[in-house]
């Protein structure tokens, strides 16, 4: 069972206002979250004393929601607090990470979720940017975007339509056949290559090295790049990646860029591969780090590189819940 929360405001304290604020609200919980008559179990309600004139859980019985439990109180009277909000609590029995809707001037009380927001994650292979961003990413009730995935799926796509990825020409008279598109289920990024999930193939060593060549093509970065702004611009979301702060989101409103030792991320990606029954030796992890350290760091477009505004974080010595809880910090002291 998860617990949906949501609040709105009315503008003034009459039936009619009441009543439609409390619709609205209830009907943007149920789309934002699948619910209906079997899974929605029990709706509390709280108000500020400033409203008098209709039960909020009145107005729900009479928009329709009938199946479960409803329940109004009255807040006490708090000096500061918002004019006239009506607070809600759905309990409902979804296996979702629930979505909170926050309307009118009760927006305010929950920037985090109101506002468009998009936060960029740096680093190398292995900095850990991957994991954190998806804990912060569900932390935030947002959406999670690997792009390094479509870098891969341009890797994979040369495979697929047998181009020598490591001939730039062949890679641009060819790329725009490549239909690489992102889609979500439950919040989890799914990469597509013609309409196919590909998120588990473009998970090999071949195709990581083969995604690092591709990625310092203009022609590759150009595409990609254009998939991933279009995607920033609609939806609040963390994105990771090499030039996400310097280069696809020079205006995020928050930067981190995640560094560790070239051993400590060898051992993780080792760790990582072992995960997937892929056993390489510590060697070849090491040299292939290394290797697209040096590739991702010398090309000519978009290298990698930490923004001058971005904070750096050292994550050699923290475990992963350690790194996302210092960044989440730092992005709720500021919203
Ligand atoms: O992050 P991941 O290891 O999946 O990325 C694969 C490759 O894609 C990287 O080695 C890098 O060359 C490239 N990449 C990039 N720019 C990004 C993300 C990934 O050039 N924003």
């Amino acid at each position: 069972m998860k617990a949906i929360r949501g609040a709105t405001t009315v503008e003034k304290d009459e039936a009619e206002n009441i009543k439609q604020r409390v619709k609205e609200l209830l009907t943007e919980i149920k789309n934002a979250n699948n619910l209906n008559e079997d899974n929605m179990i029990f709706i509390l309600f709280s108000n500020t004393a400033d409203i008098r004139s209709f039960y909020p859980a009145k107005a729900a019985r009479e928009a329709g929601f009938f199946s479960c439990a409803l329940y109004s109180s009255l807040e006490p009277e708090i000096e500061n607090s918002l004019n006239r909000c009506i607070r809600v609590m759905v309990l409902a029995d979804i296996s979702t990470e629930p979505k909170h809707i926050y309307l009118h001037n009760a927006a305010a009380l929950r920037k985090d979720l109101t506002a468009h927001i998009n936060i960029a994650v740096d680093g190398p292979a292995g900095s850990g940017k991957s994991t954190v961003s998806e804990l912060i990413a569900k932390r935030l009730n947002i959406l999670h975007l690997d792009t390094g995935a479509t870098y891969r799926a341009v890797a994979l796509a040369c495979k697929k339509y047998k181009i020598d990825f490591s001939d730039e020409h062949q890679v641009r008279a060819n790329i725009d056949k490549f239909n690489i598109e992102i889609k979500y289920l439950n919040n989890k990024q799914s990469t597509m290559l013609d309409k196919i999930d590909v998120s588990d193939m473009i998970r090999t060593p071949e195709m990581s090295l083969a995604a690092s060549t591709v990625s310092a093509y203009k022609c590759v970065r150009d595409k990609m790049v254009e998939l991933q702004r279009k995607f920033a611009s609609s939806n609040s979301c963390i994105l990771d990646g090499r030039d996400i702060g310097s280069n696809v989101l020079p205006d995020a409103q928050f930067k981190f860029f995640l560094t560790a030792s070239a051993e400590i991320r060898s051992k993780r990606r080792m760790a990582e591969n072992q995960t997937k029954n892929i056993n390489q030796p510590f060697d070849i992890v090491l040299a292939d780090i290394m290797l697209r350290d040096k590739q991702d760091s010398m090309r000519k477009f978009a290298p990698l590189v930490c923004a001058d505004d971005a904070i750096k974080i050292d994550t050699s010595d923290m475990g992963i819940d350690e790194v996302a809880d210092k960044i989440l910090k730092i992005i709720q002291e500021k919203v």
